[in-house]
C-alpha cells in the first residue's frame, strides 16, 4: 500500500489546538459531546441524501453510533455509520478551519484572554472535532465515504502541526460506510475510558440525539448451576428432601459484554402530547430536574410559524430554596436543545425574563446553530421570539393553576411565588395584563384567605368607580386604620397590602379592568357623598381649631383640614396627594433612602 501522506496543519488549527491541549482544561467532558454531535450530523447527511438515493443504505441500513471503551488500555472508539469523508474531504474538515462556528470561537478566547475573562467558553462555542484532544494524545479517524472506494486514516497527535493520511489496509478495520475514530487518551484523562463514565456523559448530553447510541457494557444474568457435592447429612423427612435438592444447585452470575442503547431516540418533547401521560411528565421532570416533588403543572407544545421550537415548561411546587430566597435569574432551569443536542442550561435572563425564572423546562429549536453563543443568544431575535412564546406560555400555566378545582393548589402556588408575580408588576409592563389577574391580596371583607382582583371587582357597589387599597404592615394594623371607618360603614370592600412589595406593584399596575387603584389614605378621597353646605358649616365651625393644630404642629404637617372621611374617630393623619404613603414613607425608612 502507498505509504501515509504527511499534511500541515493550516496555521489556526495549530494555533486552536494549542489553545485546547493547554488551556481549556475546565471543560474536558465537552469532547463527547461535540464528537456525537459530528457522528449525528453525518448520519443526518447520510439519511437526508438516502431520500433520493435508497442505495445509499445497501451495504448497512443501521443508523446508529456506538461506543467502545478500553479501560485498561485507555482508549476510547466512536464509531457511526453516516456519510464517512472522501480523501479530500479528511484535509478540507480536519485540516483546516471552514466552519465559522469554531473561528468565531477563536476570536471570542482572545477577547477573553485580553480581558480576563475566563476561559470557560468551550462549553458555549462548538470547537468541535478539535475537542478530541482535551483528552486524546493520539487520534485516529477511519473513514469510508459512499463516494470513495476506498478508507482512509487519518491520524494525528495532540501538540502536532501536522497529520497523516493513509489507506486503510487491515482488513479487520474496514467499514461499509461511516466513519470510527479512536482516541488514545493521556495518561492522566483514561479515567474517561471507564464504561459508566461514557454512558453518564451520554446520558448527560446526548440523550436525546435522534440516533440511536449503543455503549459497550459488561452485564450479566444469574443461572443455576448444579452442584456436585452430596448433602451432608440425609434426612428423612420432605422438608428437608426439598432442601437436599437446592443444596444441589447454586446461582452463579454470568457476566458477558455487549451493545446497550445508552439514549433516548425519541424525546418525550418530540412525542405526540397525546401519547404523553402525566406521569411521563412528571417522570421527566423530576429526572431531570432532580426534584422530588411533583411539579404544579406543566405544559407541552410546539411553535410553529416565524420560530419554530418545541418545549415542556413546569411550574415547580417549591421555590429553590425555600419561600425567602432571593429571586435570582441565574438558575440551570431551562435546558435549550438544538436539534435534540444539549447545548445549555446556563442562561441569564435570555429566555425568561428574571421573575419567572422560577420556571423549569427543556426548549428545542431547530433554527439556531449548534454553537450557539451566550452573545447569540443575547442578540438574536429568533431569542427574543421565543422568549416571547415562552413568557405567554408560563402564563397560561399558572393562570390553569389558578382555575383549579383544588383551591390549595394555587394557594400553595401563590405562598411560593407570589412575590415573583409583584415583582412582574414592577419590571414587565408589556405582561401586566397577564400577571394583574393572578394577584391575590386579604381585604377588609377577607382577612382569613386571599382574593384576587376578579373577586374583588365583583363585590364592587354598584357605583363604586375604583378598587381601593390600604398598605399596611399587619391586617390587624390595616383593619385598625381610621381610614377605613367610612367605608366600612359604607360596606365598601378594601384592599389590604401588607406584604412591603405590595403597594409598589399596585402603584405600577395603577388599574385593573379600567378601574382605578386608590389608595383610601390619601387627602384627596373621594367616596361621592360630598354634601357641600354641611362641609360648608363645618369648616366655619372648626376653621379656628384648624389654624391653631396647624400652629402647633408647625412644619410637621402640610395642613389641617375638616374632613367628613371619619366616623367614631376625631382625627387622622393623610398622607398628601402626590406624597408617600404613611407605608411607603415606614418603608423608604426602614430602607434608610
Ligand atoms: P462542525 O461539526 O461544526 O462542522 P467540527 O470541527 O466538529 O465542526 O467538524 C468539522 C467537519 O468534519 C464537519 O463539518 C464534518 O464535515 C467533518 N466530520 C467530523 N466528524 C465527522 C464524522 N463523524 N463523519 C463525517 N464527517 C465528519
Ligand atoms: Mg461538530
Amino acid at each position: 500500500p502507498p505509504p501515509a501522506e504527511k499534511y500541515e496543519y493550516q496555521a489556526e488549527v495549530s494555533r486552536l489546538m494549542d489553545l485546547i491541549v493547554n488551556s481549556l482544561y475546565s471543560n474536558k467532558d465537552v469532547f463527547l459531546r461535540e464528537l456525537i454531535s459530528n457522528a449525528s450530523d453525518a448520519l443526518d447527511k447520510l439519511r437526508f441524501l438516502a431520500v433520493t438515493q435508497p442505495d445509499l443504505l445497501k451495504d448497512s441500513v443501521d443508523l446508529d453510533i456506538r461506543i467502545q471503551t478500553d479501560k485498561d488500555n485507555g482508549i476510547i472508539t466512536l464509531a457511526d455509520s453516516g456519510i464517512g469523508m472522501t480523501r479530500q474531504e479528511l484535509v478540507d474538515c480536519l485540516g483546516t478551519i471552514a466552519q465559522s462556528g469554531t473561528a468565531k470561537f477563536l476570536k471570542a478566547l482572545k477577547d477573553s484572554k485580553d480581558s480576563g475573562a475566563d476561559s470557560n467558553l468551550i462549553g458555549q462555542f462548538g470547537v468541535g472535532f478539535y475537542s478530541a484532544f482535551l483528552v486524546a494524545e493520539r487520534v485516529e479517524v477511519s473513514t469510508k465515504s459512499p463516494n470513495s472506494d476506498k478508507q482512509y486514516v487519518w491520524e494525528s497527535e495532540a501538540n502536532s502541526s501536522s497529520y497523516t493520511i493513509r489507506e486503510e489496509t487491515d482488513p479487520t478495520k474496514l467499514i461499509p460506510r461511516g466513519t470510527r475514530l479512536t482516541l488514545y487518551l493521556k495518561h492522566d484523562d483514561k479515567g474517561f475510558a471507564h464504561p459508566e463514565r461514557v454512558e453518564k456523559l451520554v446520558k448527560n448530553y446526548s440523550q436525546f440525539v435522534s440516533f440511536p447510541i449503543y455503549t459497550w457494557q459488561e452485564k450479566g444474568y444469574t443461572k443455576e448451576v448444579e452442584v456436585d457435592e452430596e448433602p451432608t447429612d440425609a434426612n428423612k423427612d420432605e422438608q428437608n428432601e426439598i432442601a437436599e435438592k437446592k443444596k444441589k444447585t447454586k446461582t452463579v452470575v454470568e457476566r458477558y459484554w455487549d451493545w446497550e442503547l445508552t439514549n433516548e431516540t425519541q424525546p418525550i418533547w418530540l412525542r405526540n402530547p397525546k401519547e404523553v401521560t402525566k406521569e411521563d411528565y412528571n417522570e421527566f421532570y423530576k429526572k431531570t430536574f432532580n426534584d422530588y416533588l411533583e411539579p404544579l403543572a406543566s405544559s407541552h407544545f410546539t411553535t410553529e410559524g416565524e420560530v419554530e421550537f418545541r418545549s415542556i415548561l413546569y411550574v415547580p411546587s417549591m421555590t429553590a430554596s425555600g419561600n425567602d430566597d432571593m429571586i435570582n435569574p441565574k438558575t440551570k432551569n431551562i435546558r435549550l436543545f438544538v436539534k435534540r443536542v444539549f447545548i445549555s442550561d446556563d442562561f441569564d435572563g435570555e429566555l425568561f425574563p428574571r421573575y419567572l425564572s422560577f420556571i423549569k423546562g427543556v426548549v428545542d429549536s431547530n433554527d439556531l446553530p449548534l454553537n450557539v453563543s451566550r452573545e447569540i443568544l443575547q442578540e438574536s431575535r429568533i431569542v427574543r421570539i421565543m422568549k416571547k412564546r415562552l413568557v405567554r406560555k408560563a402564563f397560561d400555566m399558572i393562570l390553569g393553576i389558578s382555575m383549579s378545582e383544588d383551591r390549595e393548589d394555587y394557594m400553595n402556588f401563590w405562598r411560593n411565588f407570589g412575590k415573583h408575580m409583584k415583582l412582574g408588576c414592577i419590571e414587565d409592563r408589556e405582561n401586566h395584563k397577564r400577571i394583574a389577574p393572578l394577584l391575590r391580596f386579604f381585604s377588609s371583607q377577607s382577612e382569613e384567605d386571599v382574593i384576587s382582583l376578579d373577586e374583588y371587582v365583583e363585590n364592587m357597589k354598584a357605583d363604586q368607580k375604583d378598587i381601593y387599597f390600604i398598605a399596611a404592615d399587619s391586617v390587624t394594623s390595616a383593619r385598625n386604620t381610621p381610614f377605613l371607618e367610612k367605608l366600612v360603614e359604607k360596606d365598601i370592600e378594601v384592599l389590604f397590602l401588607v406584604d412591603p412589595i405590595d403597594e409598589v406593584a399596585i402603584q405600577n399596575l395603577k388599574s385593573y379592568k379600567d378601574k382605578n387603584f386608590v389608595d383610601i389614605s390619601k387627602e384627596d378621597l373621594d367616596l361621592g357623598d360630598k354634601d357641600e353646605d354641611r362641609d360648608k358649616e363645618m369648616k366655619q365651625e372648626f376653621g379656628g381649631t384648624c389654624d391653631w393644630i396647624k400652629k402647633q404642629l408647625g412644619e410637621r404637617v402640610a395642613s389641617v383640614q375638616v374632613s367628613n372621611r371619619l366616623r367614631t374617630s376625631p382625627c387622622v393623619l393623610a398622607a398628601g396627594k402626590f406624597g408617600w404613603s404613611a407605608n411607603m414613607e415606614r418603608l423608604m425608612k426602614a430602607q434608610n433612602v
